[in-house]
């Protein structure tokens, strides 16, 4: 027995609310790598790009470097509580509006009708022999999959590329060997999972309908069917409002059958909404036989339940999703906070553990250290000065490898440039002579040319 899924397609509200966040979502899994923002020279002018080999990330004015990977986890933070809140409060909205996976079977659905027809000449077409009418529509359904799932993979890898010269190189076929993986890989699964596994992606592979049961509530707007309305079903004036048309079978993508309560392959679409509205209306008889609702708003609904009567859904915030808001507000500020408080330049000092100090001929002591700067703003740092400052600063020089001992080493740093070096800070071993101690603290202080300052702390050894 097939168990091929006809869907058919229903006018309303929910499917228009679909159409749109999916042509919204459409553009910018597609089209947003080509969006452009000026960030000066030597940086790339593409909004939002992640930089794997550079590990930098780009949007638009932020730029994430390789020590800020922490922004990278707020962001899940963020998505992971962002996702728990709308499933508590709305279910499987997610999968029905939003997700990749579902937007693009969506799109898939639109094409298969354009060349096959509605589900009535699509269950035909798939129950005929093939004949050369069938081959073209078939042929000609399966062409356009191919060339969306390429475009969407592509819109993907762009954002992982410089996506003008990915193009380039795809239009030369001259694509590096990882990013030919990528494109082949991503146009392959959007292609296997849109045209053919569809629902199955939804119900065996995807893990967050798995845990969704445990999140949802008798508060949680879900897709509900009104039971004590619809009930008995039939066509007989005895029944109820529910005449049993399968309607809202057929509209649904997950060739569930609502009525049977909450499932877990459910993916809170409302595309059964629209189809039962659409049958009441006809019929006379008030809309929300399904609807979204909460199994205690339906309960409410029920005792008080007037054909005339004005429904509201009440958004039920439980001390769980408010939980939930709290670390998200949490979570957010310090986000924002960490991206407002960012700090222009990295400047890391360790000291070179190995040898404490050295004596030299001269009878200085010297300490070796590593430093490591980074400019992480769009524009020079011109005049950038390493000095030292701490207890024994005036006798302290510093050097950076390859010049002379002074009491300031500067130098400038292109946007995005980093510099390493080794820094030996030297000092007349006499000038200690009244001190027991081993070390000194001392600080190695940055001044950047707009007369902000960076320091970090070390240790500077006199004696074992
Ligand atoms: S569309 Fe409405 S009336 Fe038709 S079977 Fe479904 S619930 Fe019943
Ligand atoms: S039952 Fe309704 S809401 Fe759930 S997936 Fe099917 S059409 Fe969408």
């Amino acid at each position: 027995m097939s168990t091929a899924i006809y869907p058919q397609r229903f006018n309303g509200k929910y499917r228009k609310v679909k159409d749109i966040v999916a042509s919204f979502l459409l553009f910018i899994y597609m089209a947003g790598a080509w969006i452009t923002y000026e960030r000066g020279y030597g940086m790339p002018d593409q909004a939002i790009l992640i930089d794997l080999p550079q590990r930098k990330a780009y949007l638009f004015g932020i730029i994430i470097w390789p020590d800020e990977l922490y922004y990278l986890t707020l962001l899940l933070i963020l998505g992971a509580i962002g996702l728990f809140i709308c499933t508590t409060l709305f279910g499987r909205i997610w999968c029905g509006y939003t997700c990749p996976h579902t937007t693009m079977v969506d799109v898939f659905m639109m094409v298969e009708n354009m060349f096959q027809g509605d589900r009535n000449a699509r269950i035909k077409l798939d129950s005929e022999e093939m004949s050369s009418q069938k081959f073209i529509k078939k042929s000609l359904t399966h062409f356009v999959w191919i060339i969306l799932s390429f475009l969407f993979g592509f819109g993907w890898v762009g954002y992982f590329y410089d996506v003008k010269s990915l193009a380039i190189d795809v239009l030369n076929f001259s694509v590096t060997s990882n990013g030919l993986l990528w494109l082949l890989t991503l146009t392959f699964t959007t292609y296997a999972f849109a045209g053919f596994l569809r629902e199955k992606v939804c119900v065996y592979m995807c893990p967050y309908g798995r845990f969704q049961s445990a999140l949802v509530d008798n508060d949680t707007i879900l897709v509900t069917y009104h039971d004590w309305r619809g009930e008995p079903r039939g066509k007989e004036k005895s029944s109820g409002d529910c005449i049993d048309c399968h309607k809202c079978v057929i509209a649904c993508p997950m060739g569930i059958d609502i009525r049977d309560g909450l499932q877990m392959p459910c993916i809170g679409c409302g595309l059964c909404v629209d189809a039962c509205d659409e049958v009441m209306l006809k019929l006379g008889r008030p809309q929300g036989l399904i609807e979204y609702t909460s199994a205690n708003a339906s309960k409410i609904l029920e005792e008080n339940w007037q054909y005339s009567k004005d429904k509201v859904t009440k958004i039920v915030l439980s001390y769980k999703v408010i939980l939930y808001c709290v670390v998200f507000a949490i979570a957010l500020c310090a986000l924002m906070s960490a991206l407002i408080f960012k700090s222009p330049i990295t400047f890391q000092v360790d000291k070179d553990n190995l040898q404490l100090f050295t004596l030299t001929p001269d009878r200085n002591i010297r300490n070796t250290y590593s430093i490591y700067i980074l400019n992480k703003i769009p524009k020079p740092q011109n005049q950038l000065c390493l000095s030292i400052e701490g207890l024994q600063n005036s006798l302290l020089n510093i050097q950076l490898l390859g010049n002379n001992y002074e009491k300031k080493q500067c130098f400038n740093l292109k946007p995005g440039e980093s510099f390493e070096s080794q820094v030996f800070i030297l000092a007349p071993s006499e000038s200690f002579q009244p001190f027991s101690q081993k070390y000194f603290d001392i600080n190695f202080v940055l001044h950047a040319e707009d007369s902000s300052s960076f320091s970090t702390r070390s240790i500077f050894y006199i004696r074992k």
